[in-house]
């Protein structure tokens, strides 16, 4: 008797302390079994098994092996049966913007529809600074309708340079501005730190090296990462030389060297290489017919692909495009020696560039991972674990952790065995809600 009591209240105590750990959300309190699948997570080599995921309060709170397992009581039942079930895509470059040459400035929208496509985290690294608040409040009033979204307040370049931003002219009015940044709860800072000759026959003024050096300080001492635009080699390293936290774009200018992969190692720089963005300025013709052939499910517009069939590459300021294609061959190659030399690799995009078409996009830029020689499971990795990780929140997404958040994917066919499989997807899953 004495035990049953002791039992009793031990289960009592459970009890009490489940409720406490876990408040139940009206809208998300539900409970999900997703039941029937092949769990998939680059980041544990234990999975690649049938298994069942329970989803409470928009976390993973138990992974189970087998198919079997009998659900909890008023457990909703998501049927993975003869599906694979891995974290959502990451995409950590890209804009929220609709990708066409006069794009709607409906950033929640673009948001939003990342999810259709699989996006369940993403990473603005330039949110206009008079758009940054609306957005972000927009995103925090429903959170489980968008992605995890990062974003950072503004770019610094410089008078003249590529980009629109922050033009400071001294190292101390720089440091002033980067104390804003952290103030207004930006997501670290970007630098535009690149001339275009990739792109253009008449080159930017790059930022003064010194100011680029105190920025990424100043960003480290207020505890922001810094992230930079910088695919040419040696302007990259000056950047590297200054510790700065991640390549937002891939090398194009030449192959990298060890220098190079040497100062990548010593800030453990993450690297994301953006090929849909260099594509699609080598010429939108072409990479419109890529995007159509990979669009099984024909969701693309046929109205706005034919405007890419007819533009000419290039834009008036961008008029040197046959450089970065004859380029292209460099900036896989780059990709490869990278992550050979295993430094963090990440999925990024760039959507909202002309041609980078939200969601499809992301999908493809795996692809283009894997055409680049990686191996799936990496190109799988890129895109979920490898986020987490590079973003400093390791095992809260991008996998299937207990515990970690339940942003998750139902594909009716294994991406392990071609990353294209991305396009297969039965149901998106952001943050415990069924969202398709
Ligand atoms: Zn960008």
């Amino acid at each position: 008797m004495t035990r049953v009591i002791g039992r009793m209240a031990g289960l009592l105590m459970c009890a009490a302390l489940w409720l406490v750990a876990a408040p139940v959300d009206a809208q998300t309190g539900e409970l999900l079994f997703i039941r029937g699948g092949t769990l998939i997570d680059p980041a544990r080599d234990d999975l690649g098994v049938k298994g069942t995921l329970v989803v409470q309060n928009g976390l993973i709170i138990a992974v189970r092996p087998g198919d079997d397992s009998p659900p909890l009581p008023g457990a909703r039942i998501i049927d993975a049966d003869g599906g694979y079930v891995m974290p959502g895509i990451s995409d950590m470059h890209n804009h929220f913007r609709t990708g066409m040459f006069r794009p709607s400035d409906d950033q929640a929208r673009v948001l939003r529809s990342l999810l259709d496509w699989g996006v369940t985290t993403t990473f603005d690294p330039g949110v206009p600074v008079d758009e940054f608040d609306a957005l972000r409040a927009e995103v925090a009033a429903d959170r489980r309708a968008y992605p995890r979204t990062f974003m950072v307040r503004g770019v610094f370049t410089t008078e003249g340079g590529w980009g629109k931003g922050y033009t400071p002219s001294t190292a101390a009015e720089a440091r002033a501005l980067v104390r804003e940044l952290k103030a207004a709860g930006s997501d670290g800072v970007k630098l535009m730190y690149d001339d275009m000759r990739w792109a253009t026959t008449r080159p930017f003024p790059v930022m003064d090296r010194e100011i680029a050096v105190a920025i990424v300080d100043e960003a480290h001492r207020q505890g922001l990462r810094a992230y930079a635009h910088a695919p040419i080699l040696e302007l990259a390293k000056h950047l590297l030389e200054a510790g700065v936290d991640c390549l937002v774009h891939g090398i194009i200018s030449e192959p990298v060297d060890a220098e190079f992969i040497d100062l990548m190692k010593r800030n453990n720089t993450c690297y994301i290489s953006t090929l849909a963005m260099f594509q699609t300025n080598a010429g939108y013709d072409a990479w419109a017919t890529r995007l159509e052939e990979f669009d099984i499910n024909g969701r693309l517009n046929p109205a706005a692909m034919e405007i890419f069939h007819q533009a000419p590459a290039g834009t008036p300021r961008l008029d040197n495009t046959a450089w970065a294609a004859e380029r292209l061959p460099v900036l896989r190659i780059n990709l490869f020696t990278v992550h050979g030399a295993g430094i963090p690799v990440l999925i990024g995009t760039d959507t909202g560039i002309p041609g980078v078409l939200p969601g499809i996009s992301a999908q493809l830029e795996l692809v283009m991972h894997q055409e680049a020689g990686l191996d799936p499971i990496d190109v799988l990795r890129a895109a979920t674990s490898a986020a987490a990780v590079a973003f400093g929140r390791p095992g809260e997404f991008g996998t299937l952790t207990r515990g970690a958040q339940a942003d998750l994917l139902i594909l009716d066919a294994d991406p392990r065995d071609d990353v294209s499989n991305i396009r297969r997807i039965r149901h998106v899953i952001r943050a415990g809600r069924v969202h398709r």
